[in-house]
């Protein structure tokens, strides 16, 4: 993991690139899912939370319709784009992510005069943190701000959301970007995908002695596009025998009739997001009532959904999740979209140094690759820093 630079580095670093003082520094953070896995494209309920790591973008206008980004991620040098003719085809690598909100933006009819922009980002790549949203998020504030578009949040989801989509080429939902443009310290983002009704849900880790611990894996399995795909589809195949116009509008009460409608494997499917969306009202309800240390049950019925029902965990991801419980974890699942990446461990503070131990020590005798474990905090959402 790299650690960011501060401020002050990252005006200094900006200048060094493009001769000049940045107009003013924008961040947006990585997120994590609490829970609510695959259910944001049913139009049903997640539950992530904004974390510390975030990606910094220090940006200055320019009026000659040219767009100059760098990262101090990787030596790629500094990467010009004439705006007037700006397309995905010819956009390479990470620069997708900031032109495609270029493009999002124009398309909306913000007015994109051209800018240099410089990116600093200690969200882990590919580690399921939502690194590319953390971009997306950080730059469509900053054009936001300095374009005056003024576009409200539930604007600014739709835009990163069609810049992931059409631009970038990833089939994603909405529940990255509003944890990332709507987290608060301390609370995790209760979101309805259908309408983008969001509410602040206070998660009271530290208050309670608990802490949420990442584990990166670091695998990801070569099936994990063909895979989202067929889940995708299966549940559109639920909903439409099922005659609704998402899964989310199945509730508990109708897994019986669906099991006499489907095949077995589509019911399955059908039966992990119908249950995973109970679940994350059940916990928002929990923590609203009786607080984190007791959602650990909801967490281990998620992963065991996942795993068995859904079937998008793996080996590497279940070893994670029953280590970190046998080592005094209140409640683990894998999260992301699955075929590896992290899991995520609800742990006693007091619990963090036997966690992280046990779960080195289990991949090590697994001959698995050496994962990263780090925790997180619920922190606040994309904003101006300066
Ligand atoms: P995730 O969003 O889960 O981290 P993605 O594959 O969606 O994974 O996004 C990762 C991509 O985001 C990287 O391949 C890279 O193109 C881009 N990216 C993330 N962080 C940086 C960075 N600091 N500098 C340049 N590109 C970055
Ligand atoms: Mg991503």
């Amino acid at each position: 993991m790299t650690s960011p630079l501060s401020t002050a580095d990252l005006q200094a670093a900006f200048r060094e690139r493009f001769g000049s003082d940045p107009d003013g520094v924008w961040a947006a953070p990585g997120r994590v899912n609490l829970i609510g896995e695959h259910t944001d494209y049913n139009e049903g309920f997640v539950l992530p939370f904004a974390i510390g790591m975030s990606a910094r973008v220090a940006v200055s206008l320019r009026t000659d319709r040219t767009v100059r980004v760098v990262s101090t991620f990787g030596n790629h040098g500094v990467v010009s784009t004439d705006l007037n003719k700006l397309s995905a085809a010819d956009a390479k690598g990470w620069t997708k992510y900031p032109l495609g909100v270029v493009w999002a933006f124009t398309e909306a009819g913000v007015d994109v005069p051209g800018f240099d922009l410089l990116l600093d980002s200690d969200v882990p790549l590919g580690a399921g943190l939502s690194s590319s949203h953390a971009i997306e998020c950080a730059v469509a504030t900053a054009l936001n701000d300095l374009c005056a578009a003024d576009l409200p949040v539930e604007r600014l989801v739709l835009l990163t959301q069609r810049a992931e989509n059409f631009f970038v080429g990833a089939p994603t939902g909405i529940m990255d970007q509003s944890a990332s443009l709507r987290g608060r310290e301390g609370a995790a983002v209760f979101l309805d995908c259908r309408d983008q009704h969001a509410e602040l849900v206070p998660l009271a880790l530290a208050e309670n002695g608990l802490a949420i611990l990442v584990i990166d894996t670091k695998v990801s399995h070569s099936h994990s596009t063909g895979g989202y795909a067929s889940r995708r589809a299966s549940c559109e195949l639920g909903a439409e025998v099922m005659g609704v116009k998402a899964l989310r509008d199945l509730t508990l009460d109708d897994l019986a009739e669906a099991a006499g409608l489907l095949d077995e494997e589509t019911f399955r499917r059908v039966r992990h997001v119908v249950t995973e969306d109970a679940r994350v009202l059940d916990t928002v309800e929990t923590l609203r009532d009786k607080g984190p240390a007791d959602i650990g049950a909801l967490l281990d019925a998620s992963h065991a959904s996942m795993r068995d029902d859904f079937e998008i965990s793996c080996a590497e991801l279940d070893l994670a999740v029953e280590t970190a419980r046998g080592a005094g974890a209140i409640g683990a699942r894998m999260t992301g979209g699955g075929f590896g990446g992290a899991a995520i461990a609800l742990i006693p503070v007091e619990q963090e140094a036997p966690v992280r131990a046990a779960v080195a020590d289990a991949f090590r005798a697994a001959g698995y690759k050496e994962p990263d474990i780090f925790t997180v905090t619920p922190a606040e959402g994309a904003r101006r820093v300066i």
